[in-house]
């Protein structure tokens, strides 16, 4: 804490992002990221566009939400795009949460949403998962909460069924639900057709997973004309070239590639049903996923025991130290030759405790 610092940071704990270490190669399969590397048109466009750096890029990200509109079937004027989606998420807790309006979302979810409301002092309330670590819907139709879910969760990677999404943001059309699909496209139901019948649905997603461009850093959301003008008046009450020019031009070549980027997450989703069959013969329990990443545990090792033993073979996953999650660790899904590295040193690992 510095004398300097406002009262804005009193109490604040950041987010701790997952690992990127530097001083050794490691199999990371920690921050979710996608094993596979962007398409060669991706990169051949963002080195095109280098080229007119010296120029802004462009405020409303024009094209860009025309290729959007394109590969999802969305008007231009029902999409933001942003710096990663993480800023969508943090214009969407500016635009339509406060005091009166407080947040409620799931007590094991992404670790950033408490942590944006604390930093805007928005009061919150952690709602806790079943003890199957299910969201328990019936728990979200209060009036005048500001609802954000993700769908799937993570780092449980349980997906929440589409009707249930649909009853929350029915309950109350005065208030808005955010639908977090980082990770949809694993296997997930998006709520993006349901944007046409409820104006206070927001639906939030990435081009940081599925789509091979953690990196980058793109996000984006979908909604009614209303939600968007009022992110739009928080971004450019921000940040109004929030897109940089090379990666708009990496999303434009990216959406493009569309179909190669769906048959990845294909790709990921067999060797995630493949890596769950190997740890559960193993003895693991795992809990079922919907995303690039399994959540599991095992009787007789503690988490962090795990997460180390694993980080000394050269495998770095997440663990989290907190309350109910401590004996799990959440592990992203490589590729097939890294599950199978997994594999092996979860192996040495139990043979060496026996
Ligand atoms: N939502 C969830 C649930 C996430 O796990 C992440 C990734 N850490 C994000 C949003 C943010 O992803 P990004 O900012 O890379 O789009």
């Amino acid at each position: 804490m510095s004398v300097y610092q406002s009262s804005r940071l009193d109490g604040l704990t950041p987010y701790t992002p997952g690992e990127q270490p530097r001083d050794r190669r490691f199999i990371k399969l920690n921050t979710n990221e996608s094993p596979f590397p962007p398409a060669k048109r991706v990169t051949e466009a963002v080195k095109a566009e280098s080229e007119a750096l010296m120029l802004y890029s462009d405020p409303d990200s024009t094209d860009l939400r025309r290729a959007m509109r394109d590969v999802f079937h969305v008007p231009e004027e029902r999409i933001i795009m942003t710096n990663g989606s993480d800023e969508v998420l943090y214009f969407a807790f500016s635009a339509f949460a406060d005091e009166k309006r407080p947040l409620i979302f799931p007590d094991i979810t992404y670790g950033f949403y408490p942590v944006f409301a604390d930093l805007i002092h928005i009061p919150y309330e952690e709602i806790p998962l079943r003890e199957d670590f299910t969201v328990d819907p019936d728990r979200y139709l209060e009036k005048g909460k500001t609802v954000v879910i993700a769908n799937p969760n993570a780092p449980t990677g349980i997906s929440l069924p589409l009707a249930q999404i649909e009853r929350i943001v029915k309950t109350d059309p005065d208030r808005v639900v955010i639908v977090d699909e980082a990770y949809v496209d694993f296997g997930g139901e998006s709520a993006l057709p349901l944007i046409e019948r409820y104006e206070n649905l927001l639906v939030v997603g990435t081009f940081s997973k599925s789509r091979s461009m953690a990196g980058a850093r793109l996000g984006f959301g979908f909604g009614s004309e209303k939600l968007i003008g009022d992110l739009n008046t928080v971004r450019n009450s921000v940040n109004p070239y929030n897109v940089n020019r090379l990666t708009s031009a990496a999303g434009i070549a990216a959406l493009a590639e569309n179909d190669h980027y769906m048959a990845n997450c294909r790709k990921i989703m067999e060797i995630r049903e493949w890596t769950r069959g190997e740890l559960e013969t193993l003895g693991f329990e795992v809990l079922p996923s919907c995303a690039n990443f399994l959540f599991v545990r095992k009787r007789g090792i503690g988490g962090e025991e795990l997460y180390r033993r694993l980080r000394e073979k050269g495998i770095l996953v997440r663990h989290f130290g907190k309350p109910r999650i401590a004996d799990f660790n959440r592990i992203t899904i490589g590729s097939m030759d890294q599950m199978e590295s997994l594999v092996c040193a979860v192996k040495e690992i139990l043979e060496e405790n026996r």
